[in-house]
């Protein structure tokens, strides 16, 4: 139970809030239903009591300076499709969403890196970034997050296998504190050693240590060319053991995901297309491997795709597909992108988890997932990052009942995740942890490391206002 006493939002204060931000103040019913919840609505939905969509760093700050003062808990937003329940107000008082903070403020191509304000959204950035013919590496599933969002749970994504996770991309950022202060953290240098970092600290953070309104993110010359391959497989074993030797032969792949043949025809089924085989020379085919490799030269990655097939069938796999249209690449990739939509469009009652495990581990990992399935009455789905390791499995169910479900979900993924620690892995490789996902993280890291998360937390919000019931602070 919470020590700390938190207050309702007075009239008085939504007054104040009006003067801050006109016209973006919104109160009980008139606030959308869709400010409720995330996209994983199984760990709860809460009303915020008022939204306010805030529109500078300065109305940002005044309004979490007065909510301070009055011991009223701030709830951090971006796009809301976070899959933890992180933005989601179950403490109550107020939702500030980031999302009118949507501007690209300008490149600086000596120094190759661009500023933004946080509530721009990742789609709008790859795009914007594209024409100045740079690319933003970080590529999470869910194109219509914001980049806020991405830092404050330090997205992975599909490239991350070959240029690291959305920590690696930012250099600096302004962040409004509890305490309703503005700092700004880090720098535009491509290293530094300058005590603790306060930067790296609130990468991740998941809106509980400070509300970020910068940002200024590193991005690269975009690679010449782009390649993707499908790779069939008969079964997941073969698939998965293919990965290391890409590496060991120098391959490096900008993406390397795994799917099993059953999740591929649902989403197909879902999206009205047929793109990936499912026998080919007379074998049935089980599982694949999405692969895209880039280059500065049609050349370079013709011999890259070359070598890569000779590697992937001397390692089993069936055949290899080469996605050297775009429409064939957009098809595959389409599938790759809409695997979670399908499973959303088909399921009534959802939960996941999306652990890390070492990738020699991936396999046994998911037969032992699957042997659990037996046990219980929802259906397991599974698809993953098979070059980083992360993985995302779904329990999914059309006709149980939400309390039974909840119970036979609980003692799942007590096995699931006591499996990823025995395997050496971590409770979550990209998502975060929220509010759902708090016990666990208790359980794996145990009490020294949460004793030591909680004081982090309390250092910058004495009040324990920011996004309290998230990661280590429980209501
Ligand atoms: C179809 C689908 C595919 C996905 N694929 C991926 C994937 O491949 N990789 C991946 O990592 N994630 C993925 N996600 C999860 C989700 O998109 C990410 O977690 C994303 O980073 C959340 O961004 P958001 O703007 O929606 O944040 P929200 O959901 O609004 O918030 C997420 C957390 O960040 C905090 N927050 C938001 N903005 C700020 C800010 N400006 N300052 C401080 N705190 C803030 C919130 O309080 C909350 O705790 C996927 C989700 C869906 C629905």
């Amino acid at each position: 139970m919470s020590e700390y006493q938190y207050n309702k939002v007075t009239p008085e204060m939504i007054e104040k809030f009006k003067e801050i931000a006109p016209k973006r103040v919104l109160v009980g019913d008139e606030i959308n239903e869709d400010f409720t919840h995330d996209e994983m609505a199984i760990y709860g939905k809460a009303r915020p009591e008022v939204l306010v969509e805030a529109t500078s760093t300065e109305e940002v700050a005044a309004i979490v300076k007065l909510c301070n003062e009055n011991k009223v808990p701030v709830t951090p937003s971006g796009a809301r499709t976070g899959l933890v329940g992180g933005a989601v107000s179950i403490g109550g008082g107020v939702m500030i969403s980031l999302t009118k903070m949507n501007k690209i403020l300008e490149y600086d191509k000596e120094n190759f890196v661009v500023k933004i304000q946080s509530g721009v959204l990742l789609n709008d950035l790859a795009q914007d970034a594209e024409k100045q013919g740079l690319l933003y590496p970080p590529d999470p599933g869910e194109k219509f997050a914001t980049v806020g969002g991405n830092v404050a749970t330090n997205a992975g994504g599909m490239r991350a296998v070959k240029y690291g996770c959305t920590r690696d991309y930012v250099r600096a950022m302004t962040v409004v504190l509890p305490t309703g202060e503005i700092v700004k953290l880090g720098a535009t240098v491509s290293k530094t050693s300058s005590g603790y970092s306060l930067l790296n600290l609130m990468i991740g953070s998941e809106g509980t240590l400070g509300i970020i309104t910068e940002l200024t993110l590193k991005v690269i010359p975009a690679p010449k060319s782009v390649i993707s391959l499908i790779i069939p497989y008969e079964n997941l074993e073969d698939c998965i053991a293919t990965v290391p030797k890409f590496f060991m032969n120098h391959l490096a792949p900008q993406a390397l995901e795994f799917m099993e043949k059953e999740v591929v025809m649902d989403t197909e089924k879902f999206l009205g297309k047929q793109v990936y085989p499912k026998e080919m020379e007379g074998i049935e085919v089980g599982a694949y491997l999405l692969a895209t490799f880039d280059g500065n030269s049609e050349e370079q990655l013709e011999d890259i795709v070359e070598q890569a097939a000779e590697v992937v069938v001397e390692a089993g796999a069936i055949d290899v597909l080469v996605a050297d249209t775009p429409a064939l690449k957009k098809d595959a990739w389409a599938v790759r992108g809409a695997l979670l939509e399908a499973i959303e469009a088909d399921t009534v009652l959802l939960d996941e988890c999306d652990v890390v495990v070492p990738t020699n581990k991936i396999a046994e990992f998911l037969t032992y997932t699957k042997s659990l399935e037996a046990e219980a009455d929802f259906r397991v789905k599974s698809f993953g990052h098979a070059g980083d390791g992360n993985l995302h499995i779904y329990t999914c169910s059309n006709d149980m009942e939400e309390a039974e479900f909840k119970k036979q979900v609980a003692v799942f993924m007590d096995k699931v995740y006591a499996k990823a620690t025995e395997f050496g892995g971590m409770i979550s490789g990209e998502h975060g942890i929220g509010h759902g996902k708090m016990d666990y993280l208790a359980e794996s890291l145990g009490p020294v490391q949460m004793r030591i998360m909680e004081g982090v937390k309390e250092v910058f919000d004495p009040n324990m206002i920011l996004n309290p019931g998230k990661i280590c602070y429980k209501l």
